[in-house]
């Protein structure tokens, strides 16, 4: 019998290369001003000779809204009421952060990843930005907090 020879470093390996691709008719269809990534560890900058890549996990992403709901009705039967804490938006369940990272620092868990390569522009975020809006999990993570840290 075959094994399932499909392991989570083939699928983000083959989602990456589709990225890539995409990437690169996205930048291929306009000109505007290019964004420099660095990767989180250890801060070398993203390029052609050191590539790397944007992920997520898209696992703790779907899991937010079930965390929350639950933590919600936890609270509600605890105080007779719907309600939240303050503590708990503070210290309940957080949206998903995505990060940067080059490849020699690249985690080993399932996650969304978009290939850097140094030749990402603003164009390149906003036709991302869209991509990803299409996708059900990414209302559960921080790309709004990325883009403002990224565009500074
Ligand atoms: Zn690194």
């Amino acid at each position: 019998m075959p094994q399932n020879r499909d392991t989570s470093a083939a699928r983000a390996a083959r989602t990456r290369a589709k990225h890539e691709r995409w990437a690169a008719e996205m930048v291929g269809a306009g000109v505007s001003m290019p964004i420099i990534f660095t990767c989180s560890i250890c801060k070398t900058r993203l390029s052609a000779l050191r590539a790397g890549a944007l992920h997520v996990s898209v696992d703790k992403a779907m899991a937010y809204p079930g965390q929350l709901a639950a933590l919600y009705a936890e609270r509600s039967a605890e105080y007779g009421i719907p309600v939240l804490s303050a503590s708990d938006l503070t210290d309940g369940p957080q949206l998903t952060g995505w990060h940067v990272r080059c490849d020699e620092h690249m985690p080993e868990t399932d996650t969304y990843w978009i290939g850097i390569d140094g030749s990402e522009t603003e164009k390149w975020l906003l036709l991302l930005t869209a991509h990803l809006c299409e996708k059900e999990w990414f209302q559960w993570t921080d790309w709004s907090q990325f883009l403002y840290s990224t565009m500074k």
